[in-house]
């Protein structure tokens, strides 16, 4: 039922930022590995809710490129705005610059070049963040905190590109307070970054399990997929290597 999960975990994004006292994120509905029917269905319960999202378009963020693609086909002239929230190898930049309105997993200079090379001149600039391996975790993508002015850099200059800003997924670790911790190490990068790129507006931070802690930390985006959708299909092996 997502059309209802959908309304309850959008209070809970209001909550949480009320009790903090910031302003509610915008949320990314998670749709990997979910049906595309039950995509629609959410984008179309999108459409009639109320509040802090009335503003935005319907965002949903995708880890594949191919899956993306069967999606969007599946939604075409629907509104959506597609993220990239998976892992991006260096030789799908073309397809992701292409099918994809932001990607999240931006983590060394090679994919900035590749990214704005191939972003077509008929689409508005790619949206793009920095993704920054906060636990320094040894199997985990992206980039050293020590990376991020480099690649904020380039970015910034690349005309087809559009610098936003950060997005982590910390180590899933059982003590929340080192979660909450790494969530409050990157609103830190986050505030920095800002400093020198006043056109940066979204921390991506935060999932099912822990995006009150992300925006308690101030988090301006979270990625939700089980507590809107439900359990997903398993990765295949192909997927597992990334986009
Ligand atoms: C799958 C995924 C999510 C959503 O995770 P849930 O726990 O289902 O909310 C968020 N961010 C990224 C990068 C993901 O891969």
């Amino acid at each position: 039922m997502p059309a209802h999960a959908l309304k309850t975990v959008l209070q809970q994004l209001d909550n949480a930022a009320r009790e903090a006292g910031r302003p509610a994120p915008r949320l990314l509905a998670v749709s990997k590995r979910q049906p595309a029917t039950a995509v629609a269905e959410l984008a179309q319960a999108w459409a009639s809710v109320a509040g802090a999202q009335d503003e935005q378009a319907p965002a949903f963020g995708e880890n594949y490129v191919q899956e993306a693609q069967a999606k969007q086909a599946a939604l075409a002239g629907s509104g959506v705005e597609w993220h990239l929230i998976g892992h991006l190898q260096s030789n799908k930049a073309r397809e992701a610059a292409t099918i994809f309105d932001w990607v999240q997993t931006v983590d060394r200079l090679r994919l900035v070049d590749a990214l704005a090379r191939h972003r077509p001149d008929d689409r508005a600039p790619l949206n793009v963040l920095v993704q920054v391996n906060i636990d320094d975790e040894a199997s985990k993508h992206g980039c050293t905190p020590a990376d991020i002015d480099a690649l904020a850099e380039a970015i910034g200059a690349q005309p087809r590109l559009a610098l936003r800003g950060l997005m982590a997924i910390p180590a899933p670790h059982p003590d929340r307070s080192r979660r909450r911790a790494a969530f409050a190490r990157m609103k830190a990068l986050f505030d920095a970054l800002g400093a020198t790129f006043p056109q940066v507006d979204t921390l991506s931070m935060g999932m099912s399990e822990d995006f009150g802690l992300a925006i308690a930390e101030g988090a301006t985006m979270v990625r939700i997929g089980t507590a809107l959708f439900g359990p997903r299909r398993p990765d295949t092996e192909e997927e597992k290597r990334g986009a």
